[in-house]
């Protein structure tokens, strides 16, 4: 649309100093408070890494790979900007190095570039500038926020500071950086140290960017004469330099920042109306009730990446929003796959009223899953399983209800007698790994009569995939009648999308991912109404 480029407004927000200061949420709050004061806004990530996405990282070094409504495989920050705001993201709004590379030798093997010599400045810059400005061409935003992965100064991400720089230029006042810092607290000198920032920004000054706003993260207030300091040895006003305080949740960061002020000095700067003060009461009133729970309850996760809460993110901060929606605070005990046998099972769930078995591939930790699983379904205990989890309780409830003691997956026994989870027809012949799943949001139809159709309150929902195997239809009468049943289904490829046990208090399974769609706004009700169960399980 022509205009619109001036029109929208282009925010970067760059790290220094040490990567995990929490750009992200830096991102997402101060996206809330524009939102907030009644502004269409939009965030994006751009990853340096030359994976064409994060779909194939190991969870270890990446964490979470969350997954767009259209399908793509994206970074775990991506879920935090659908959970503050409440928007939905798509594959416009991750861009990796790899990617913009693949466009650019492509392009170069169209012949496009006319023989030109291709190179990082112009044509990779220019990839990246193309990958900005797309969300703002849409016309429907007035802020399209913008986050650098990595640190200022490693080799990676300096083609996307170039980038900024060149944007800088060319949209002016449309344009604004925001550069977030560690202000180090020396336990031994009793101070609070400014030098990391002034390098930092020394850093960015000599890639041609000057950072007009800072923001610092610390574990102590930063006084005036701090501030002062920055902003003299930094090129900033002092208004411009912005305290972010360690905090116990990741949810105060965007009132944080009201107080702060990050918000008015955006606009101000940025030249836009402020518009009216965001009162953010359903914000508030969310911390409220996540301050002060009025119960406790304990719910256990089972999964192979335990040591590493970013692996399973969205799952965590889903029973974060459905604890808030019940007035109780979820005290999560993650459980080691590989630790759990039907010998320790009774003991490694004690005391936990509620068990979720998490998503995965491969089979190592299958065993320890499906032990924990005939523990809940005979112990009445509420379980919800998700993807694999959902696969491992079709597995337990073959082989010890159905009599089918050998059956499995195909995924982790290829020579199974009873295959009750097999890999999908269109996977069979894919042999690639990266973004051949089945991905992204897939309808799906509720039986009338079940506990879902009661949870969703719709007989028609969406909800995101993300794997290669499914339930195999040729067991469904067996698994049905021993009261295992379909309770969701594809309605034009009739998949099995949920299960639900009859006569439990609560067991469903999922072969979706609810997790990626929960909000502060509208936390999922399939985690509310877990939730719910394992309260009432334990009192
Ligand atoms: N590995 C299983 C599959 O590919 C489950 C995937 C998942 O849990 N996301 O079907």
């Amino acid at each position: 649309m022509a205009g619109t480029e001036r029109k929208t407004k282009y925010i970067f927000v760059t790290g220094g100093v040490t990567s995990s200061l929490g750009k992200g949420i830096i991102s997402a709050s101060l996206a809330k408070l524009l939102q907030a004061r009644g502004y269409s806004v939009t965030i994006q990530k751009l990853d340096p890494y030359i994976n064409i996405d994060p779909g194939t990282l190991n969870p270890y070094e990446h964490g979470e790979c969350y997954v767009t409504e259209d399908g793509a495989e994206t970074d775990l920050d991506l879920g935090h900007y659908e959970r503050f705001l409440n928007i939905s993201t798509s594959q416009s709004n991750n861009v990796t190095t790899g990617r913009i590379y693949q466009a650019v030798i492509e392009k170069e093997r169209r012949g496009d570039y006319l023989g030109e010599t291709v190179q990082v400045i112009p044509h990779i810059t220019d990839e990246i500038k193309h990958s900005i400005k797309l969300l703002g061409e849409k016309g429907q935003y007035d802020f399209v926020l913008t986050e650098i992965g990595g640190t200022v100064g490693d080799i990676e991400s300096l083609p996307y500071i170039e980038a900024i720089r060149q944007l800088k230029w060319e949209l002016g006042n449309n344009c604004l950086v925001i550069h977030l810092t560690l202000v180090p607290y020396l336990a031994a000198a009793k101070e609070l140290k400014t030098k990391p920032t002034q390098h930092s920004v020394k850093t960015m000054l000599e890639y041609g960017v000057q950072p007009d706003i800072l923001v610092c993260r610390t574990e102590k207030p930063l006084n005036d004469n701090i501030r002062n300091k920055i902003a003299l040895f930094c090129n900033v006003d002092a208004s411009s330099v912005i305290e972010s305080i360690d905090t116990n949740s990741i949810y105060k960061v965007p009132l944080l920042m009201q107080e702060e002020k990050l918000d008015t000095v955006v606009l101000r700067k940025i030249k836009m109306s402020a518009r009216k003060m965001p009162a953010m009461k359903s914000w508030r009133q969310f911390i409220r009730k996540l301050e002060s729970p009025a119960k406790l309850v304990n719910i256990g996760l089972v999964g192979k990446y335990t040591e590493l809460v970013d692996a399973y993110k969205s799952i965590i901060e889903s029973l974060i929003h459905a604890g808030t929606a019940n007035n109780c605070k979820v005290n999560l005990k993650m459980i080691h796959s590989e630790q759990v046998n039907s010998e320790n099972v009774a003991e490694q769930m004690s005391g936990l009223t509620g068990l979720i078995v998490a998503p995965g591939f491969g089979d190592r930790g299958i065993e320890g899953k499906i032990a924990a699983i005939e523990f809940v379904r005979k112990n009445n205990i509420p379980f919800f399983g998700i993807c694999l989890g959902m696969q491992c309780a079709m597995i337990e409830f073959a082989r010890n209800v159905m009599g089918l003691p050998d059956a499995h997956s195909t995924e982790m026994d290829p020579d199974t007698p009873d295959p009750v989870i097999d890999i999908m027809e269109e996977q069979k012949k894919i042999h690639v790994k990266g973004g051949t799943m089945r991905l992204g949001a897939y309808p799906c139809q509720l039986k009338k009569e079940s506990r879902v159709f009661n949870i969703y309150k719709n007989e028609f929902i969406s909800e995101r995939h993300r794997h290669r195997y499914e339930f195999n239809n040729q067991y469904l009468e067996s698994f049905t009648a021993n009261g295992m049943l379909p309770s969701g289904v594809n309605p034009e490829t009739r998949l099995v999308e949920i299960v639900e046990l009859a006569g439990h208090p609560w067991f469903i399974g999922v072969q979706f991912h609810p997790e990626y769609k929960s909000t502060v706004a509208h936390p999922h009700p399939l985690f509310i109404d877990f939730v719910r169960a394992a309260i009432k399980c334990g009192d």
